[in-house]
């Protein structure tokens, strides 16, 4: 197929861009690199430009003859969208209104699309089923939620295809290290312990060790990148007009901060000092994927099942690549 991968020059995307091309698809990556690195794109792919420029997006949906979307594109930073809703509402909802109805202009009706476990809030119930009642607690969520609506609405009416994964939280690398994470500043907890491993930070704080949880830490559900990548090529298999697919991407296991400071350590052979801080505003204490309905309608589950192994593939990008995508080769 001939794939566009909007924000395909960030994380998520740009591991999901080397899977479709392994798979054999045509890629066209669209992205205003205002988040994304023009590096992490092959080269010759990359069109650079804005959601907003509905005229561009729809040529290029046009000359590259493209038969699905993959949109990337979004904010995904809980604290900056408490602190900056206007932001949130600008990119992950009026851009995405944007991609959508040049969509329609180009008669393009396929999107699988990123959603987020944000958009559960609190759930009472872990691990996390898609039957889960959606009530965000954030507008990160909240911006999700309206264009997972969105798409709901327009399979209805329009006639289009479309899947909304409910990512965890993404971890790891491409295992030859070639692309990683790369955030500035870097907020997510991977990340930030492999730099004090590296010597660039002098230690962690731990957000908050009085949760209702077993060590008293947060536990999340770390999902490898690659993972959440080929569960998009399985749901784009699976679109089907006037459809929508709704499922969490997780592993449906739970690891506490603890947990992957201590994994860290392991694979790095550091000592990683830490130390205690206050809880971040908005963290739920816990949230695991209930992982059975991908597995189900997708036939997707995810591979790397210990963080160990994905922590590993993340410290390869990290050592080879010191600086991200800015470190001089
Ligand atoms: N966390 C932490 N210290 C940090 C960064 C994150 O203790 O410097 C915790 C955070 O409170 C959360 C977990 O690590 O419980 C994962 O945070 P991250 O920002 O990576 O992902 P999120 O779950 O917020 O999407």
């Amino acid at each position: 197929m001939n794939v566009l991968v909007v924000g395909g020059a960030g994380y998520i995307g740009s591991h999901a861009v080397r899977l479709l091309i392994d798979a054999g698809h045509t890629v066209t990556v669209y992205d205003n690199l205002s988040r994304g690195h023009a590096a992490a794109v092959p080269a010759g792919m990359l069109v650079q430009g804005d959601l907003a420029d509905r005229a561009k997006v729809v040529s290029t949906l046009r000359e590259k003859k493209i038969d699905a979307v993959m949109h990337f594109a979004a904010f995904a930073l809980v604290n900056e969208s408490v602190n900056d809703p206007s932001l949130y509402y600008r990119n992950n909802v009026i851009a995405a209104l944007e991609l959508l109805d040049a969509m329609r202009e180009a008669d393009v009706k396929k999107i699988v699309f990123s959603s987020t476990t944000a958009t559960y809030g609190e759930p009472d119930i872990v691990p996390i089923p898609e039957t889960t009642p959606q009530q965000p607690i954030n507008p990160y969520g909240f911006t999700k939620l309206v264009i997972e609506q969105a798409l709901a609405d327009y399979a209805a009416a329009y006639g289009f295809a479309y899947a909304a994964l409910r990512y965890f939280n993404a971890a790891g690398a491409r295992p030859d290290a070639t692309i990683g994470e790369d955030h500035d500043p870097e907020s997510h907890l991977i990340p930030i312990v492999l730099q004090v491993a590296l010597g660039q930070r002098e230690k962690i704080t731990v957000f908050g060790d009085d949760y209702p949880t077993p060590d008293g830490t947060c536990i999340r559900d770390y999902i490898h990148i690659d993972d959440l990548g080929e569960a998009h090529l399985k749901a784009m298999e699976k679109l089907e007009p006037g459809k929508g697919l709704c499922v969490n991407l997780g592993t449906g296991r739970g690891t506490s901060v603890r947990e992957i400071i201590d994994a860290c350590r392991e694979v790095t052979g550091h000592a990683i000092p830490e130390v205690m801080g206050q809880r971040r505003a908005g963290d739920p204490p816990e949230l695991v994927a209930d992982a059975r309905l991908a597995k189900e309608l997708l036939g997707w589950e995810a591979r790397y099942t210990d963080v160990k192994s994905i922590i590993d593939t993340a410290w390869r990008w990290h050592q080879s690549h010191p600086q991200g995508y800015a470190t001089k080769k």
